[in-house]
């Protein structure tokens, strides 16, 4: 099986991981989310590994959450202690999206090396929550980013954090319009270090990284910690606990309304161009609906086909 995220060393101090679904615009499914844990983990119990970098193979950065993937999570092995995950239902539903969402980027974030995410092209949804779990962003000047998701009856994407990333004002006018943004905004409102020409990505992250890797290795865990903390204290990861417990509510009020736990009405037309996935016809989505609803029916796990 062709793997989904790939892992080097790059230079001594620099573990570079890439994304590596181009084909999916790198569209975030269940083995990707356990394969970027796996590497994750290998770069941070490596000694020789200082600084980590997050990258991304072709055009875009990520698509989001894969919302074809047929992959159940309990397939793999559960990182989180929360049980249920072949519940039907709600509680299958806080289950899966506590282990892959919640439970995978609380860790990612918390990893004890500086991270960079290299972001190129679309980051959308579920690719905002990648980038924003590391330390460090650079941005290609070809870089937008949007979190959709209110478009699609859910209150943004499970990792709550856009408060900080954009501020509270600006986080609520992208979030109510799900509208999107680009690199030099993003630099502008502080969510990304710098920006630089896209062909020029690699090299300005892999010097950055290298700036990095000269310092000693304990005193950039401490002060990674130091600087989470700070944000811990804000109250942070209670805001984000609380944000996923909305998130789930809305989520419930699909399940029970629609049947699925995503409003079947799903991108409004006018939003598909900046979300990929979108289905590229209103007959082709209406067909697509009901294959979903229809899985839902089949199938033991509460929407395996509509993630
Ligand atoms: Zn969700």
């Amino acid at each position: 099986m062709t793997s989904t995220v790939q892992y080097e060393v790059v230079e001594p101090g620099i573990g570079v991981i890439t994304l590596n679904r181009p084909d999916k615009r790198n569209a975030q499914d269940v083995r990707m989310t356990y394969e970027l844990n796996d590497a994750f983990e290998r770069a941070a119990r490596d000694d020789a590994v200082k600084v980590i970098v997050l990258a991304a193979a072709g055009p875009h950065f990520s698509a989001g959450h894969d919302l074809n993937d047929v992959v159940w999570h309990d397939e793999f092995t559960q990182v989180s202690n929360w049980g249920g995950y072949g519940e039907p239902g709600a509680e299958g539903w806080v289950a899966r999206e506590e282990e892959i969402y919640l439970e995978m980027c609380a860790r990612w974030r918390s990893i004890p090396k500086p991270t960079i995410a290299a972001v190129q092209g679309r980051a959308i949804g579920g690719g905002l929550m990648l980038a924003w779990v590391c330390d460090l962003i650079i941005a290609a000047d070809d870089a937008v980013f949007c979190d959709p998701v209110v478009a699609m009856g859910v209150c943004g994407v499970e990792w709550f954090v856009h408060p900080w990333e954009l501020g509270p004002r600006k986080a609520k006018e992208l979030l109510f319009t799900s509208g999107s943004w680009d690199a030099d905004e993003a630099h502008r409102l502080g969510m990304v270090n710098s920006v630089v020409p896209r062909d020029e990505l690699t090299d300005a992250t892999l010097a950055l990284a290298r700036r990095i890797a000269a310092q000693p290795m304990f005193a950039l865990r401490l002060t990674k910690e130091a600087v989470n903390q700070a944000t811990d204290i804000q109250g942070q990861p209670s805001a984000v606990r609380a944000a996923f417990s909305l998130h789930q509510l809305a989520h419930t009020h699909n399940l029970e309304r629609y049947g699925i736990c995503l409003d079947p009405a799903g991108i409004p037309p006018a939003l598909q161009d900046r979300f990929p996935q979108a289905e590229p016809d209103d007959k082709l989505r209406a067909e697509r609906r009901a294959d979903r609803v229809a899985a839902v029916a089949d199938h033991p796990h509460p929407g395996k086909a509509q993630a």
